[in-house]
């Protein structure tokens, strides 16, 4: 009796906790066989035989042979890259049809016409359980991009997004600019923030973001090979930038928001759909979600995740596990 009590006044301090950000207890276990949570993976990490066997199961010939960028001052260096733009590169000019032979164009768009792409990026948040019960007492399945090292901070509200139905895709370990990194950093930040996720959720995703849309064909080549399509967006909400994390005003995310509101209700759709990127960052860009869900609703015919909106119906490798079609999620034919 005392000890089911204690289980009870346990499970009660936990859940307490878990609410408050403090870190808590959990099964899984991140101190071996992972990268030190939010650092970008160093030699300790590549010099590992799990990761060394990693390595030698891709085919390099087939990566673009590109010279990493560098950060100065904070922003992505693109003084000396040629404006012809050869790699690629989406910072440069938002490129999304890869150059080099062989690799799959970015999903930047809905196919489906009058369609919302509902995307969320940089969770789990350990504070999410007010957005997620809003998401679903609607209903509503978005792709969510988890960061590795929140996936390990955070692992119940990672398993949360599962269990409501969300797709879950990779936004790698630490949240690097890729084209900075080497190889085997890029490797790396893909490959710790999937195995993460398998770990604790149970499933292995098929889909990656690129922090910041950072992204050319040699960091695609990568991803590509570890069977990661490459998904970015073609409306940004800017609630990442939003204050006071940021530098814009509410009243500035509001304006972009109503801007896509617009385009849902004049027609800008018609032919083909939207990918949104908004975020689970922090408080201030999860009840914007919330404040502007309703109008999203009305403006668009359809509100749906990334996997519906390209019929993926299998959107992890593991194969028991299935997704609606567009048709079956949104009761249409
Ligand atoms: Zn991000």
């Amino acid at each position: 009796m005392f000890s089911t009590l204690l289980f009870i006044f346990g499970a009660l301090i936990t859940l307490v906790i878990s609410q408050d950000c403090v870190p808590y207890s959990s099964p899984y276990d991140f101190s071996s066989g992972y990268p030190t949570v939010w650092e970008t993976p160093t030699n300790n990490d590549f010099n590992t035989d799990e990761f060394q066997q990693v390595y030698n199961s891709i085919d390099w010939s087939q990566v673009p042979d590109i010279e990493p960028h560098q950060v100065v001052n904070g922003a992505l260096d693109s003084s000396n890259y040629p404006d012809s733009d050869p790699d690629c590169w989406w910072s440069y000019k938002q490129c999304t049809t890869p150059n080099a032979p062989g690799l799959q164009p970015d999903i930047a768009i809905c196919p489906e016409p009058e369609t919302w792409g509902l995307t969320y990026d940089d969770g789990p948040n350990c504070t999410h359980n007010a957005f997620y019960d809003f998401l679903k007492e609607n209903n509503q399945k978005a792709t969510m991009f988890f960061i590795g090292s929140n996936v390990a901070d955070w692992p119940n509200e990672a398993q949360r997004a599962l269990t409501d139905g969300h797709q879950i895709c990779v936004h790698t370990w630490s949240h690097p600019y890729m084209t900075t990194l080497s190889n085997e950093g890029v490797l790396a930040e893909l490959y710790y923030a999937r195995k993460a996720i398998k770990y604790v959720c149970g499933v292995t995703p098929l889909c990656w973001r690129p922090p910041y849309g950072d992204v050319d064909d040699r960091v695609r080549a990568i991803a590509q090979q570890l069977n990661l399509a490459t998904i970015i967006w073609n409306l940004d909400t800017n609630d990442w930038d939003m204050e006071p994390a940021g530098s814009e005003t509410p009243d500035q995310i509001d304006a972009n928001f109503q801007s896509f509101v617009s385009m849902g209700q004049n027609g800008a759709f018609a032919n083909s759909g939207c990918i949104v990127l908004e975020h689970e960052l922090n408080n201030g860009t999860m009840s914007k979600a919330i404040e502007w869900y309703p109008q999203i609703k009305s403006a668009y015919q359809y509100v749906v995740p990334i996997a519906t909106c390209m019929n993926i119906t299998q959107p992890y490798a593991e194969s028991n596990y299935t997704y609606p079609s567009f048709a079956e999620y949104t009761g249409t034919n």
